[in-house]
């Protein structure tokens, strides 16, 4: 069983960017900027964006945040976004999610210019990915091929099973594995909660995505021996003994299902880490005007 380290991949993505960003300074380009707007003052949503925040610093991009409080209005959120379409200095921005009840999540990403939508949620960037036109791929789903390619793990013709199909994750990801090219030409099955038997799929999985959001439910038995199995899952637990107390635990009980596979991701420190470095990609591809010609 070989780890797959995300955050090994991830600091060397960060540093080819990086590089790239010095020599567009030499050039005597500015930096590329992301923006982040957070309505509201969810926890998590603060610590994603202060992630973010970091990862820019750390190749050498900008970033500012537009803070909203929870009770602004639509029209005024709306607003806020026509006025980062139209700012120059912004390459590309992000809505952290979720948004207060409300307000329109699809009419809010539906607002985000497409040429700055650099989480890849606009309806546009969807359908050009589902087209293989340049498109802003969504970070986690981009993270994965990015794993599986730097890991040059073979998936031509194996048969991949995603577990969870929502628009930011399992729905992308099956997407891009069916796709032609490596890695994609996999023959992929999507599963969700109205899946009977869900065993009786993964057991058939050459390469299993696990995106369900529910700590540790795939086991050892529901694994076939070989697999290389991506672990999408982040749950924040109850944990006595850590300093915090809490930890963080995948979809996939780790321990027993690590010694069944090929290749596997841990959590933390899997897919995690390149989810972030995918929306610098997407940054720096709009900072050069890489998917849509400006
Ligand atoms: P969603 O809640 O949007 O989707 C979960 C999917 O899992 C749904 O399609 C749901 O089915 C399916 N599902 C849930 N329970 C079961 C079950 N018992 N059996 C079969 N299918 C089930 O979650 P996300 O896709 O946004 O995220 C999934 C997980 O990945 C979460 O833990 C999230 O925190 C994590 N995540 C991690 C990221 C990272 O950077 N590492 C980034 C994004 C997410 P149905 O559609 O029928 O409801």
């Amino acid at each position: 069983m070989e780890l797959l380290d995300g955050k090994k991949i991830a600091d060397a993505v960060k540093a080819e960017i990086a590089a790239e960003v010095q020599a567009m300074q030499a050039q005597g380009q500015r930096p590329p900027c992301l923006a982040a707007v957070i309505v509201g003052h969810d926890g998590a949503s603060e610590t994603y964006v202060g992630h973010k925040e970091r990862a820019c610093a750390q190749v050498g991009f900008k970033s500012t945040v537009v803070r909203l409080e929870d009770n602004i209005t639509e029209a005024q959120l709306l607003a806020e976004l026509e006025a980062l379409n139209a700012n120059p200095e912004i390459d590309g921005y992000i809505v952290q999610l979720p948004l207060p009840r409300h307000i329109d999540e699809q009419k809010v990403l539906s607002a985000i210019a497409p040429h700055k939508d650099v989480d890849g949620f606009h309806p546009e960037n969807v359908g050009r990915m589902v087209t293989g036109l340049p498109a802003y791929i969504s970070a986690t789903p981009d993270g994965i091929m990015e794993l599986l390619r730097r890991y040059q793990i073979p998936t031509a013709g194996k048969h991949c099973v995603v577990l969870g199909r929502s628009n930011i994750v399992g729905r992308p990801m099956a997407n891009l594995l069916s796709q032609k090219g490596q890695p994609g030409d996999c023959t992929v099955t999507m599963c969700h909660s109205r899946t009977p038997n869900l065993a009786e799929h993964t057991l058939q999985a050459d390469i299993l995505v696990v995106a369900l959001g529910r700590a540790e439910m795939i086991t050892a038995d529901m694994v076939k021996p070989g697999a290389v199995v991506i672990d999408v899952g982040i749950t924040r637990v109850a944990c006595p003994t850590a300093k915090n107390g809490w930890k963080l635990l995948g979809d996939v009980k780790f321990d027993e299902v690590a010694p069944k596979c090929s290749y596997i991701t841990p959590v933390p420190g899997g897919v995690g880490p390149l989810t972030i470095v995918s929306l610098l990609k997407n940054t720096l591809k709009a900072a050069k005007g890489e998917v849509y010609q400006q």
